[in-house]
Formats: C-alpha cells, sequence, structure tokens
C-alpha cells in the first residue's frame, strides 16, 4: 500500500510551524507496513489543494489530510474533498450534539460558523474527535481512501491512536510490518565507516542500512519489513553481527543513548567514582554527568580549574609543568587528572584543557584539546586533539570524547 500525507496550512508553507503531524503519522503508518512515498505541504487555497488532491488519488492508494477542518473561511479541506468526489456535506449528527452542549454548557450562543464543524462527507466514516469539535473522515473511493484529520496535534494524534489505528490494524492483518534499529558509533567519520561496511551498505536489502552524521557520531539505521516481528529481529540481529564484526570496535550503543548514559552505567557496574578536573569545559561534564540519574553512585566532584593559578593553587599542578609546557599540553592534562582523582578520593580522575577559540592561545590554535585519564591502578593515558567547529561544539566534542575514551580505557 503506497501512503501519502498532505498536510494543509499557509502557517506552514510560511515556517511559523513545523510539519509535525507528518512526521507522527509517517511513524504510525510504519507501524503498519505502510510505505509513505509522499510528505506534501499545500496552503488554504482551494485550487491548489484540487490540484494536489487529483494528483495524489492518482499515485497514491492511502491519502491523509491533516489541517483545515476548522470553522473559518481558510478552512477547506472537506468541502474540496467533497468537491472533487462529488459528495455533499452532510450534518453529523452526533457531533453536531456535542457542539450544541459545549455551548449550552458555557451559557454560550453557537454560531453557524460552529456548526459547519459538524458537517462531514457524506458516505464517508466519521472519526470522532474526543479533544476538540471538528471530527475526522474516512472516505473509500474508486481510486483511493482519504482520512481526513484535524490539524492540532491534541486533536490529532489521540484520534490516530483511538479510530484510526483499528481500521489501519484491521486492513493490514496479513501485512509487513517495518521495524527499526539504530546503532550508535563514536571515534570515526560517517565516510570511514560507510568504507568499511560498503558491501554490506550496497547489497543489503531487508534490512536495509541507511547512514547519518551528526555532532562527531555517525549512527545507522537498519530498517526490515517482515509480517512476522521474530523474523524480523533475527534479520536486524544477523546484519548488526556482520556491522560490528568490521567497525564494532566505535560502536557504543543503540537508539536515543548517549555516551554519557553509557559511561555512567559502565562506573556503576565497575562500582568506580570519578571525579574531574575542567578547565576548557567549565563543568560541562560535571553537568553532563550530573543530568543522568544516580550520578551519586559515581561522581565525587569536579575542580573547575579554568584559571592557571587554580590548576596550580588549588589542584596542585607543579607551577615547573606549566612554565615548561603551557596549560594546553598533554603534561597538564595528565597533573590535572592524577591531581583531581587524589584530591577528590576518587577511582577515576579525567581532565580536560585546550582552546575553545575563537582565539588562539599561548601560539596552540583552537581546537587542540587534551583529555588526561588517571586509571583506578594510577594507569595514565592522555589523548591529544584538534576539533574543529566553533566554541560550543568543540566544548561539546571534548566531552563526548572524553566518554570515548573513558569507554576505551
Ligand atoms: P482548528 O479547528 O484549530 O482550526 P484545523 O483542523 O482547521 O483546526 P488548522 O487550522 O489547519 O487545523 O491548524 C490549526 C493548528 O494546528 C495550527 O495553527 C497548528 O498549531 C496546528 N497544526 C496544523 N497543521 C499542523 C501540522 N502539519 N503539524 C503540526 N501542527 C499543525
Ligand atoms: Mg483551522
Amino acid at each position: 500500500m503506497k501512503a501519502e500525507i498532505i498536510a494543509v496550512g499557509s502557517e506552514l508553507l510560511l515556517g511559523q510551524i513545523v510539519n509535525s503531524n507528518a512526521a507522527f503519522l509517517s511513524v504510525e503508518l510504519a507501524q503498519h507496513g505502510i510505505d509513505v512515498f509522499y510528505h506534501v505541504v499545500v496552503g488554504d487555497n482551494e485550487e491548489r489543494l484540487t490540484d494536489v488532491l487529483n494528483q495524489a488519488s492518482k499515485r497514491s492508494d492511502l491519502v491523509i489530510l491533516t489541517g483545515g477542518l476548522g470553522p473559518t473561511k481558510d478552512d477547506l479541506t472537506k468541502e474540496t474533498v467533497a468537491e472533487i468526489c462529488g459528495k455533499d456535506l452532510v450534518y453529523h449528527q452526533q457531533s453536531l450534539d456535542a457542539i450544541t452542549s459545549f455551548f449550552e454548557k458555557r451559557g454560550q450562543v453557537m454560531t453557524e460558523n460552529n456548526k459547519k464543524q459538524a458537517l462531514v462527507i457524506e458516505d464517508s466514516h466519521v472519526l470522532v474527535n474526543h479533544n476538540g469539535m471538528a471530527p475526522g473522515m474516512v472516505l473509500e473511493t474508486d481510486q483511493c481512501k482519504f482520512v481526513l484529520l484535524p490539524g492540532p496535534p491534541k486533536e490529532m494524534q489521540p484520534m490516530v491512536v483511538s479510530e484510526l489505528r483499528p481500521l489501519l490494524e484491521k486492513d493490514n492483518v496479513t501485512q509487513e510490518k517495518i521495524t527499526s534499529r539504530v546503532l550508535r558509533f563514536f571515534g570515526i567519520g560517517e565516510s570511514k565507516l560507510a568504507a568499511m561496511i560498503d558491501d554490506l551498505l550496497v547489497n543489503q536489502t531487508n534490512p536495509t542500512i541507511a547512514p547519518l552524521a551528526s555532532e562527531g557520531e555517525v549512527t545507522l539505521r537498519l530498517t526490515v519489513k517482515h509480517y512476522d516481528p521474530n523474523v524480523s529481529v533475527q534479520l536486524l540481529d544477523q546484519v548488526e553481527k556482520a556491522i560490528l564484526s568490521r567497525v564494532g570496535e566505535y560502536f557504543y550503543g543503540y537508539g536515543e543513548t548517549t555516551l554519557m548514559e553509557v559511561v555512567s552505567k559502565q562506573l556503576k557496574k565497575h562500582k568506580y567514582y570519578i571525579a574531574a578536573a575542567e578547565s576548557l569545559t567549565g563543568g560541562l561534564f560535571s553537568s553532563a554527568l550530573t543530568s543522568i540519574s544516580g550520578a551519586s553512585e559515581i561522581f565525587h566532584g569536579s575542580i573547575i580549574s579554568y584559571a592557571t593559578k587554580v590548576k596550580e593553587n588549588h589542584l596542585g599542578v607543579p607551577n615547573k609543568i606549566i612554565a615548561e609546557n603551557g596549560v594546553v599540553s598533554a603534561e597538564c592534562a595528565l597533573e590535572m587528572a592524577k591531581a583531581v582523582k587524589l584530591k577528590l578520593q576518587s577511582d577515576i580522575g579525567i581532565s580536560f584543557t585546550g582552546v575553545a577559540g575563537p582565539g588562539t592561545q599561548d601560539g596552540k590554535k583552537p581546537g587542540e584539546v587534551y583529555i588526561g585519564i588517571c586509571g583506578p591502578n594510577n594507569e595514565m593515558a592522555v589523548h591529544k586533539l584538534k576539533l574543529s567547529g566553533n566554541r560550543e561544539a568543540i566544548r561539546q566534542r571534548t566531552i563526548n570524547y572524553g566518554c570515548f575514551y573513558l569507554l576505551n580505557e
């Protein structure tokens, strides 16, 4: 079944609201194994809506419209659908009663405009609106099935769940369902990762593999289609195994998991406490770590040693180290990690020092970053990074790399 979603509303074209209805409906349809081939946005204009509807009815089996069911003049979705299908609009008694009693209860007068909302396309199946006035409709024609839904998400979404979903389920009992699994990677660029699994990317059809890069991370979305959910899981497992046998060292989690969540879980598992000496990150690491619940079981605290004096006087980095190497150096990062571990009596110390930019510091360019780690047995490691991006991107990426190194040491 080929589906198309048409969002009606000039405010969408003007960029005043984002078309979240289409995203919601696409997810819903995917769960029923229905392919969505087009998202269309059209303004509140009868002629253009007619064009769009004519085109949709030719190329799609299921055409879902949202918006334009309200009482005002610019709401013309049902009028236009009725017109192209040669149908009349008739009053839907249950909706009319609901609207009438709404106004009676408030002691207000019901206008003709409001009454208009109880008009539905003749021969359509009515979808009750439990959160507003305008009912939805399903109209079957020779060419396709039209579904009309209200625009406000808080009316549209419950209507889909309670009214439309049962109809989709009935239509699709033997149909394939679409399931996705997202694998998350860090420490490898999109092109390198794609090259390492190129043959899988090219030859794999069920599941398909779609890479996506953002903020120093790469995700792979595996999408499988099968009517048996157990088989779907098996197919996903097989491809995941093949992918991880090549690039498993960069894999850190599924779905919406963040690197910090994985770090937090690992620390908890090993019963390790961590402390941080933060210079360029100014507390970002600590803030991200403590935003995850249960942080008190893994985090002792941090020393935000932004100024050189604080690095020396409060953290205890020897003056000689700083005089010889500068604060943006591997030597300073190591001393900071060692010192904070000791000072805050933790199992692991991590440090962040570097240049966030935009200016240079001690002749070092923005993006030069050092991350020091002092482990549970006082084993020391330091990582030098050359990061790109603006100040905030550099600081954020530094945190992500810090998490990545913690997981890999
Ligand atoms: P109303 O009775 O409120 O007029 P309606 O069915 O006529 O409902 P519209 O007038 O098209 O719907 O839109 C009403 C509001 O619903 C918009 O101002 C917007 O806030 C929200 N909305 C409409 N379409 C979308 C969409 N595609 N995605 C997200 N929100 C939307
Ligand atoms: Mg409206």
